[in-house]
This record gives structure tokens, C-alpha cells and sequence, in this order.
């Protein structure tokens, strides 16, 4: 068994079967053989997929609500307990969100969660160039007019009621009022936040466990992926 070079990129993992039927090899990078038992991987495509960091640029996720490490970042920083920082990425990517200071406005931020966008599209897998312009367009007004009126409101900010959170919260409630499934923090929290977070966590220790490894690839459990 021999350790498979790594190409340093951006986080990503290959997980493949080959000569074990029950499990499969978890490694970075793509190897030319298989590093359980040397065969060449050239008939290896029918199992093999890529589980990609969960993470973007704003500017890859437009019209998005967005979350970040408030300090330092997803792979070095965070381990699941640290205080999140949440935004709204504009149809450019552009983030705005509010903190102790006020609202700001972001250029992008280079490292990104997006955890929410219009229930009645997917935007998530949207290219930036391929959201209807309806939707931009009701999704960038809608932050116009929601940032005009936080700034109107002016009440000072509060660690628990008026924080970055109730700010990207008065977004979403502006953009559906139809509907409001969201009608308080819990319920955003739960339903939309945390099964993001914890497809974060699961990629995260996926990956730390590949990379504590001197050879960069793990076997696991056919049955645990
Ligand atoms: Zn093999």
C-alpha cells in the first residue's frame, strides 16, 4: 500500500470502489491505481464520484443567503461550535449584511455557505447567468427596499434581536410574504441553517480524516457513504 500524491486544489474528495466489495476508498485527488491493491483504474468510472467543499465565492451562489466563519475560515477555523456570520448575496454576488457598524456591502466574500434562496426556484444550482431576470430583479429590489427600511428604522444593534441574523431573516420575510414559512428564527434556523451546517460538518470530517492519513486516502464502509 502506497501513499497517493495529493494536487493541492480546492477541497475535494474522490470516492471509489474497486477491488472490495464492501468498501470503498476515500482519497484527494485522482490516482491512476488503486491504492488497496495496485490495479490500474481503468474500468473504475462506474463507482467513482467527486464529493466537492460545500463552499463557494458569493459571486458563484447570486441571489443567495450566505453564511461564513465570523473569524478565519470553513476548513482551518471551523469546527462546528464557532459564531457564524450570515449575508445576502445580490444577483453580482455582492454581499450585504449588517453588524455592530451597520449595513455593508461586500465585494463578494471568497468563502461561502448558501443555505437559502427563492422557494420557487433552485438557485443554488443556478449559474450566474442563468437566473430569470424576474427573479433578479424581484430579489435585488426587494434588498433595496429591506435595506432602506432597516436603515430607516434605525434601532441600534443587538446581540439578540436585531443582529446579522434578524437582518437577512427581514429579507427572506420581505421576499415571501405570501407564504412566510419562516415566521421566527427557530424554525429558519432549524429547517433551513442546520441541515446545510451539517453536510459542512460531515464534508469536514470526512476530509480531516483523509488528510491525518501519511498515505491521503481512508477506506470506509460501503454501507457508511
Ligand atoms: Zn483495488
Amino acid at each position: 500500500m502506497r501513499p497517493i500524491s495529493i494536487v493541492h486544489q480546492d477541497p475535494c474528495l474522490t470516492v471509489f470502489k474497486h477491488c472490495s466489495k464492501d468498501t470503498v476508498v476515500i482519497c484527494m485527488g485522482s490516482p491512476a491505481s488503486c491504492p488497496l491493491c495496485d490495479g490500474e483504474l481503468k474500468d473504475w468510472m462506474f463507482s467513482f464520484r467527486q464529493i466537492f467543499a460545500p463552499w463557494k465565492t458569493s459571486e458563484s451562489c447570486p441571489c443567495t443567503i450566505v453564511i461564513r466563519p465570523t473569524n478565519g475560515r470553513f476548513l482551518q477555523d471551523y469546527t462546528g461550535v464557532e459564531d457564524l456570520h450570515i449575508g445576502i448575496a445580490d444577483s453580482d454576488g455582492q454581499v450585504l449584511h449588517y453588524d455592530d457598524n451597520g449595513i455593508k456591502r461586500d465585494t463578494f466574500w471568497p468563502e461561502c455557505l448558501p443555505v437559502w434562496s427563492q422557494p420557487d426556484a433552485d438557485l443554488l444550482t443556478y449559474g450566474s447567468g442563468s437566473i430569470p431576470d424576474t427573479q433578479r430583479c424581484r430579489w435585488n429590489n426587494t434588498l433595496t427596499l429591506h435595506t432602506l427600511s432597516w436603515r430607516i428604522d434605525n434601532h441600534a444593534y443587538n446581540e439578540q434581536v436585531r443582529n446579522c441574523f434578524d437582518f437577512a431573516l427581514g429579507f427572506v420575510r420581505a421576499l415571501i410574504t405570501e407564504t412566510e414559512p419562516f415566521g421566527n428564527k427557530e424554525m429558519f434556523t432549524s429547517e433551513v441553517i442546520l441541515p446545510k451546517i451539517q453536510r459542512l460538518l460531515r464534508f469536514l470530517e470526512l476530509y480531516k480524516k483523509v488528510c491525518s492519513t501519511a498515505r491521503s486516502w481512508i477506506i470506509q464502509d460501503t454501507k457508511d457513504m
